[in-house]
């Protein structure tokens, strides 16, 4: 495991909150990109090394739908870069961690992606993601 990648920050209208983290960082969104599988809208900031990425629900079944329900817009996720996706999942299971999706997906911004169940880390869901070769 190693840096933490980006931060995944649930919002209700990714529109409005564009515009408010244009704002805070100074500068628009370097990448906009719908993400089927999750049934996201998804936008990238960059500020100094940091990433934030901001998840709109497409529909009600979406995830982010469902825990903006439960919880409120906020901080939804942190993502970890690792360099064999499938090597952590495996590690991290004999672990003991809950990982949600075994096989890893394809998630926003050409990562391969896993996450680990929130039940098994203090309540916080972490993403494990690895840069797509090109
Ligand atoms: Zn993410």
């Amino acid at each position: 495991m190693q840096k933490i990648e980006h931060i995944g920050i649930a919002v209700k209208d990714i529109s409005s909150a564009n515009a408010i983290y244009t704002k805070l960082f100074g500068t628009p969104p370097y990448k906009t990109e719908t993400v089927e599988s999750e049934a996201v809208i998804t936008s990238f900031f960059k500020s100094g090394p940091n990433k934030i990425e901001l998840l709109q629900a497409m529909n009600d079944e979406s995830p982010i739908a469902k825990f903006i329900e439960k919880k409120g817009e906020g901080i939804h996720h942190i993502a970890f870069a690792v360099d064999d996706i499938f090597a952590e999942i495996n590690r991290l299971k004999s672990e003991g961690f809950i990982v949600l999706n075994e096989t890893p997906k394809k998630g926003a911004d050409n990562k391969l992606i896993a996450f680990l169940h929130p039940k098994s880390t203090n309540g916080v869901l972490i993403e494990l993601c690895q840069e797509i070769a090109q």
